[in-house]
């Protein structure tokens, strides 16, 4: 039987993080990814870029890193404000595969675990029995004993094979899901001096030019509480038929690092959150195609523009979240609560997607705060990072971004390390 130090389930954005650092550090690693390509989110769902998040934030090894190798590529770049999380995501499915297998990390893709036996001081977990390979030929066993097991499937799939608690089980509290998809052939130039023109909002729509690239980003919404600058634009779009109302629920844009020529959209948001995952891609595929034809009618730049890409998987902000030793809570989160072992630290706001006209809310938070290791675990030997972790809802709604899940697993690697050389 093959024995690991860590085994995690699902080599998304966390997962990536603390593989890598825990690879690094000298642990033996297996990655277990259903996909076939690691990233999660910022791959299959096309979530670019990662949020700018605090000045004093920890664990940032593993985003640095991934940065500076998707950068070499041409992959990766800053932002006039200082974020570094402006990704290609096609260039970081590349790049996550060389970090981690430098590290030793084994990679098991298009796999999951079936099967998961507590023997109280490992776990025996058992792998799908047509693919237990992983690079150089090197076979494993089906069954596999691991001292520790790490739920970062952002739906919290292992916890629920353990029959872990979930919070908020009597209140189900959710928030609309996007499938996110790329437009190449945009004549950037024409198209962000058009834009910059027309909305002088630097908050809402703004420009830069970094790497001989021009990088830009706009937003619109159809909450009337917010003045628009792109409204009659949308409006005349619904008014000829282009796209439904609903449609123009969210729009939110952002150039793709590396590229001339492409935007990736942050939408459509699926407002109905009882639809089946299968009803919601075929929505929001239909949508995909009226927001294009909108852009080509009405934006300047957009008229070679095509759609390159949709994303696999819709994005999702929030599925299970699981109950661990603490519940991170709102009030921690807004009061800055100090804890002796934090995983990260950010000041990114409470960010609540809601399905109802004016309902969703972006609430600032005016002092850093910290999310404890106790929030990442459910018990001794089985631990959760990324959007699933313990955390009131409204706390996730801050927690989940990019930078802050990559902190988290490298706060668990590290955590984990040292009780391994404690022991
Ligand atoms: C629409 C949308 C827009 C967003 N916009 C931004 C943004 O602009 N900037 C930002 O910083 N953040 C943004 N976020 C938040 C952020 O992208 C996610 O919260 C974060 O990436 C989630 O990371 P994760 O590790 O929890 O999950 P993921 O990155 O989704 O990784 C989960 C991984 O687990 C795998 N998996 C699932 N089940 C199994 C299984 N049973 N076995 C094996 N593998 C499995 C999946 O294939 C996937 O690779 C957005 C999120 C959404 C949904």
């Amino acid at each position: 039987m093959n024995k690991y130090d860590l085994v995690i389930a699902g080599g998304g954005t966390s997962g990536c993080a603390c593989a890598y650092i825990a690879g690094k550090l000298g642990l033996k690693v297996l990655l277990v990814e259903k996909n076939s390509f690691l990233g999660g989110s910022i791959t299959s769902s096309l979530v670019i870029p990662a949020m700018k998040t605090a000045d004093n934030s920890i664990n940032n090894d593993f985003f640095n890193m991934l940065y500076d190798e998707l950068h070499k590529l041409n992959g990766a770049s800053t932002y006039s404000d200082g974020n570094k999380g402006w990704f290609n995501p096609e260039l970081a499915k590349i790049v996550l595969d060389n970090l981690l297998s430098q590290v030793h990390v084994d990679i098991l893709f298009e796999s999951e675990i079936k099967n998961i036996v507590n023997k109280l001081s490992s776990y025996i977990v058992t792998i799908d029995d047509d693919n237990i390979y992983v690079y150089n030929n090197k076979e494993l066993s089906s069954s596999i004993e691991t001292k520790f097991l790490v739920d970062a499937t952002g739906d919290a799939k292992i916890c629920e094979k353990l029959n872990y608690q979930f919070l908020g089980d009597n209140e189900l509290k959710t928030q609309p899901t996007n499938l996110r998809f790329i437009m190449s052939g945009v004549n950037i130039e024409k198209f962000s001096s058009w834009l910059m023109e027309y909305d002088t909002n630097r908050d809402v729509t703004s420009c830069c030019n970094t790497d001989n690239v021009t990088l830009l980003s706009t937003a619109y919404t159809w909450d009337s509480n917010i003045d628009w600058a792109l409204r009659p634009i949308f409006k005349q779009g619904v008014d000829d038929g282009i796209i439904t109302e609903e449609d123009s629920n969210y729009f939110q844009i952002f150039s793709v690092a590396g590229t001339h020529d492409s935007v990736a959209f942050n939408c459509p948001r699926i407002l109905d959150t009882e639809l089946s995952r299968s009803e919601a891609y075929i929505k929001a595929r239909e949508s995909i195609l009226r927001l294009s034809m909108f852009c080509k009618k009405y934006f300047i730049g957009f008229e070679n523009a095509y759609i390159s890409s949709i994303a696999n998987s819709l994005g999702v902000r929030v599925s299970r979240r699981v109950k661990g030793k603490y519940i991170y809570t709102k009030n921690d989160l807004i009061s800055g609560k100090k804890f002796e072992s934090p995983v990260l630290i950010s000041n990114y706001p409470i960010d609540i997607h809601s399905k109802d006209k004016n309902g969703s809310t972006l609430k600032k938070v005016y002092q850093e705060y910290q999310l404890p290791i106790e929030s990442l675990i459910v018990d001794e030997r089985l631990f959760v990072i990324g959007r699933c972790i313990s955390a009131e809802f409204e706390a996730q709604g801050a927690l989940r971004i990019i930078p802050s899940c990559f902190s988290m697993g490298e706060g668990l690697a590290k955590y984990l390390y040292n009780k391994i050389k404690n022991v």
